[in-house]
């Protein structure tokens, strides 16, 4: 159980937590570290105190703000592990074409698919792809995520890179919500340089890194059929380390590439998709500590029947984190709460695996561990007052918005009682 921690001035007290889910196995019972009738007190925006209400005798009880849960289920704030939230454009007639039997890869080969959207996004003005940006992140908040990563990959220019940062760091100045920004200018070989992949890759590291990095803190590359090599995918992530980047690595999507190998061999932060992964590649990451980012949207929508091999990451012990991969292709969503639903349903996961992975998991696959994604004193009080009187709602309550108040460091930032400009 959390200690009480000095009393002092609060900022923030949540009382009346039917179930709290603090995500601090130290604090309560099972891997959830579940707490009956619980309380949540934060000063200085970050959490003094998450436990029984009863344990809150010695805290004075005067607060900014004060939250009654009313019996309801309280969580972590969820943290989306993998967005690509600066896009331009739609692909809904790709989606549609896709349920009548074109396949993913059959549709880039067509001049769909990134490549589309790479000429949309270089086409939109500054104000019209902010503003789309900014909308999604407004409904990934109003959904419960306090936390969220985001890449480029659709400039693919130096300039266009360079933009979609930008947009990246404007956002997290407005926004309540805390941005992770990623460069992943090797989101694919642009068409224009189909023919000189390395004159890509040469302009990649010699250009659009040192203008990129200072507005980025991971290095990405989709290392999979179709889009880059294992040697281009390490070439890539190398020149970002260089930069001070850390590694992300798209793996093992679309086949056994070898990018789970790689992410472990370079010590990525994580390695996101893995639809396959054999033992030897999980008892690989899990050496390494490379979290597994699972997006069970992508895979539930592109209809192949096949999901991460959870019980191969399960014993080789790698950690599981859970993202939307909110891109306009593959899954067109920013809800966390719908990935939790799917990973469950589709992909395997026990509630509490996936609540877990949606919280503590994925903000070490941000690396942000401890700082967000549990509620345990240090933490930020970032935290979700859910629409239902257990987290067991998220999976089996579907299809609507269980986020009734959504609240970033000791504020409520969306749904009741949010103050209008509040949110972004
Ligand atoms: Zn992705």
């Amino acid at each position: 159980m959390s200690a009480p921690g000095p009393a002092g001035p609060l900022d923030f007290l949540l009382t009346g937590a039917g179930q709290l889910v603090t995500g601090d196995p130290a604090a309560g019972e099972g891997p959830l570290g579940l707490v009956q009738r619980g309380a949540v007190a934060a000063a200085g925006g970050r959490v003094v105190y998450a436990g029984p209400e009863a344990g809150l005798a010695d805290l004075g009880l005067a607060a900014a703000t004060r939250l009654d849960a009313g019996g309801r289920a309280v969580v972590p704030g969820f943290v989306d592990a993998h967005t690509h939230l600066v896009f331009a454009g739609d692909r809904a007639d790709e989606f549609a074409a896709r349920l009548r039997g074109v396949g993913y890869e059959e549709a880039l080969a067509a001049g769909g698919g990134i490549n589309r959207t790479v000429r949309e996004t270089r086409a939109a003005t500054d104000a019209t792809l902010e503003a789309s940006a900014a909308g999604r992140l407004a409904t990934a908040l109003a959904h419960g995520t306090t936390t969220l990563e985001a890449k480029s990959g659709y400039g693919l220019t130096t300039e266009d890179e360079r933009r979609s940062l930008e947009v990246l760091a404007r956002l997290a100045r407005l926004s309540p919500v805390e941005v992770v920004p990623t460069f992943l200018g090797a989101h694919l070989i642009p068409e224009e340089y189909a023919a000189d992949r390395d004159g890509y890759l040469d302009l990649l590291e010699r250009e659009m890194l040192p203008a990129c990095a200072p507005l980025a803190e991971f290095v990405d590359a989709f290392c999979d059929r179709g889009a880059l090599t294992v040697e281009e995918s390490r070439r890539v992530l190398e020149a970002g380390f260089r930069h001070g980047l850390r590694g992300k690595l798209h793996a093992n999507e679309l086949g056994s590439t070898g990018g789970a190998t790689l992410a472990a061999e370079l010590g990525c932060v994580s390695a996101d998709h893995l639809l396959f992964c054999d033992q030897q590649e999980a008892k690989a990451l899990a050496a390494a500590g490379t979290v597994a980012v699972l997006l069970p949207g992508t895979s539930f929508l592109l209809r192949t029947g096949r999901a991460a091999p959870v019980q191969v990451l399960r014993d080789a012990g790698v950690r599981m984190a859970l993202g939307t991969d909110c891109n306009p292709g593959t899954c067109y969503s920013e809800s966390m709460q719908l990935m939790v639903a799917l990973a469950c349903v589709h992909g395997g996961l026990t509630p509490e695996e996936a609540v877990l992975a949606a919280t503590d998991g994925a903000a070490r696959a941000v690396g942000r561990g401890g700082r967000v994604g549990r509620l345990a004193p240090g933490a930020a009080c970032d935290l979700v007052v859910l629409a239902g009187r257990s987290y067991l709602d998220l999976a089996y309550h579907l299809g609507v918005n269980l986020a009734a108040t959504v609240v970033k460091g000791g504020a409520v930032v969306a749904g009741e009682g949010a103050r209008p400009g509040a949110g972004p």
